[in-house]
């Protein structure tokens, strides 16, 4: 559970808080992304208009709550967030909107699980800044047009593909959040230790980052699970020696797998052989969601090349085999 990317329910707490960056310049990693954004907050500012619409999608625990919350400071406006599932009905979508503020951010997390009557409600909201209700039933009922103040709607999701055609196109800028590179998550580990006033090394920080999975909260989360480590065994500053220590009693994979990560590989491996294999046959062998697996888990592992999509399925590498402590077969090696 300790590499699971998303977020326990104490991690949405105050203190927290205090770890995600505030502003754009203090958000580590995702420079292209920034570059947009930085842009677009620009050209907003000058204009004097709110942000066009955004949708971030991206695996979990990259930092798209974060994005959302610097995207309102830096355009000195508020935020409300909330999320798909809690939108169930017209009145507690409709009772956000009228609730905005001018030039507000709405954050609505897993946007693609927003049920079809509220998602209709958000296509007028989102492009013409009006409210649709019907008001009365049957033969009486009758739609009146409620002005909203200008907003901007933050969308997001882990699931691109899932959201339907007329939501995505209202979004004017739809954008990934990639994985981070390894001396993107020293610096995010280098920074919450900071944070945290616990003294580091540089070693030390760089063995949290390279278990992390590529995943900023899972960098934190390791972070302070080895400060109690520390603090227990009294040891004072963390050292890589301490941080490997710690993480192996946490079981946690010297490249930062968990244990679904390491089901799917050695399933693939036991019992396809290291595949091809379908992902529908995968997620049946392992009883894991074929979605979740598409989504959350093997956009890591093609990125650090331990698994391969081909048009016949998916293959785990050669790489995978050594990893798990398998033999690859000759056909691997070739
Ligand atoms: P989910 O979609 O699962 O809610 P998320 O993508 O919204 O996840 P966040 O809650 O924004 O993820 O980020 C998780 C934690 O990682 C935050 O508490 C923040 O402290 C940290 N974090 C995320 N991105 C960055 C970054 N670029 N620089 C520094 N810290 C970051």
């Amino acid at each position: 559970p300790l590499l699971e990317p998303e977020a326990k329910p104490e991690e949405r707490s105050q203190q927290e808080e205090r770890l995600r960056p505030r502003r754009l310049s203090e958000y580590i990693g995702q420079k292209d992304l920034k570059e947009v954004l930085d842009i677009a907050i620009q050209a907003a500012k000058v204009r004097q208009e709110t942000l066009d619409h955004l949708l971030l999608y991206g695996p979990p625990g990259l930092g798209k709550t974060t994005l959302s919350l610097i995207l309102a400071e830096e355009m000195g406006v508020g935020c409300k967030m909330t999320t798909a599932p809690a939108l169930e009905r017209p009145r507690d979508i409709a009772g956000l909107l009228m609730g905005l503020q001018p030039g507000d951010v709405l954050f609505i997390d897993e946007i693609h699980r927003l049920p079809k009557v509220t998602e209709e409600i958000l296509y007028a909201a989102m492009e013409d800044f009006r409210l649709d209700v019907t008001l009365g039933k049957g033969s009486s009922a009758r739609t009146r047009s409620l002005p909203l103040k200008h907003f901007t709607l933050v969308g997001a999701t882990t699931r691109v593909g899932a959201l339907t055609s007329p939501l995505r196109d209202r979004f004017g800028l739809i954008q990934r959040l990639r994985f981070y590179e390894l001396d993107e998550l020293l610096q995010i580990v280098l920074r919450t230790a900071g944070i945290l006033k616990m003294p580091v090394t540089d070693e030390g920080a760089t063995e949290i980052a390279r278990r992390s999975r590529g995943t900023p909260r899972i960098a934190n989360r390791l972070l302070k699970r080895v400060r109690d480590y520390v603090q227990v065994k009294e040891l004072g500053e963390l050292t890589e020696a301490i941080a490997a220590e710690a993480l192996e009693r946490y079981n946690i994979d010297p490249l930062g797998l968990d244990w679904t990560d390491r089901r799917l590989l050695t399933v693939m491996i036991e019992n396809f052989n290291g595949g091809p294999v379908g992902l529908e046959t995968i997620a049946a062998a392992t009883g894991e969601d074929a979605q979740t697996i598409e989504e959350v888990y093997e956009p890591y592992l093609l990125q650090i090349g331990y698994l391969n999509r081909t048009p016949r399925g998916r293959i785990a590498t050669a790489a995978a085999w050594k990893h798990l402590g398998y033999t690859p077969p000759d056909s691997q090696l070739s």
